[in-house]
């Protein structure tokens, strides 16, 4: 099973050297920004390396939104990225749920998410595999609850998409971690990266603070248990740089691998 870090942008491939990662995940422009992303000087070398590359997309993005000058930019945004995270190399491209305000009609959301692989389909569908993210807050989003997941499944479930589970979310969204696992892959039918992230959090606040995986809200046995159920690989987005990271990868790979 593979381990990883989210890590900056800037040398990734250094950033998984520092914490023994063979894993790593980063960002490709500015995650609270809409600029596209730009060509990257070391894309031959992480294309080639050993080390696995996912890419997350943009915040911003939100392709449910019945807001045309969000969803609009927000799928152009997303091919963008599926397009410069293939030339890295990237396995997948890590994008949240997304949602719609209150009072709008939910069914379109789920729509709207058809509609952008419908768009991808048209220009040959996105260069590298996108992967949901289930996320901790918001009453109207897709991948909160595992019913509104259900339900965008039924939806797009028939392209070629991914899931991502993030362990923080699901906690502090309300969704029990024992057995999260079975009751995901019910829904999606697999699980192709996992985020190993404990939560400051209590169960259900809907809030999205990540925490290491030896404190927090969250048994951190439950953690193990659910990354060596998943069988995929690993990214931790915690705090502490690479001493905290590197201790965090440390932690799983003694006890998953036990
Ligand atoms: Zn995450």
């Amino acid at each position: 099973m593979r381990i990883g870090a989210h890590v900056d942008p800037g040398d990734p491939l250094a950033e998984a050297a520092a914490r023994k990662a063979e894993v790593v995940q980063f960002f490709l422009a500015d995650p609270k920004g809409w600029k596209a992303p730009e060509a990257r000087a070391d894309a031959d070398a992480l294309r080639t390396a050993q080390v696995e590359i996912y890419v997350h997309a943009p915040y911003v993005v939100n392709v449910a939104t019945t807001n045309n000058r969000i969803r609009i930019p927000s799928r152009k945004l997303l091919l963008s990225h599926a397009t410069a995270a293939a030339t890295v190399g990237a396995k997948g491209l890590i994008v949240h749920g997304g949602h719609v305000g209150k009072g709008d009609d939910v069914a379109v959301g789920f729509d709207n998410w058809r509609k952008t692989f419908a768009f991808a389909a048209e220009s040959g569908g996105f260069a590298t595999p996108i992967l949901i993210e289930n996320t901790a807050g918001g009453d109207n989003a897709w991948a909160r609850r595992f019913d509104a997941l259900a339900r965008l499944w039924d939806v797009i479930g028939s392209y070629d998409v991914g899931f991502c589970l993030d362990t923080c979310h699901a906690h502090a969204g309300g969704e029990a971690l024992l057995d999260v696992v079975d009751r995901v892959k019910a829904i999606t039918g697999r699980i192709d990266l996992v985020h190993a992230n404990n939560s400051r959090d209590a169960f259900d606040s809907g809030a999205d603070r990540h925490d290491n995986l030896a404190q927090g809200m969250i048994d951190p046995e439950l953690l193990v248990a659910v990354v060596r159920a998943a069988g995929a690989p690993v990214v931790v987005e915690t705090p502490g740089g690479v001493d905290g990271q590197g201790k965090d990868i440390a932690f799983l790979r003694d006890r998953v691998t036990a």
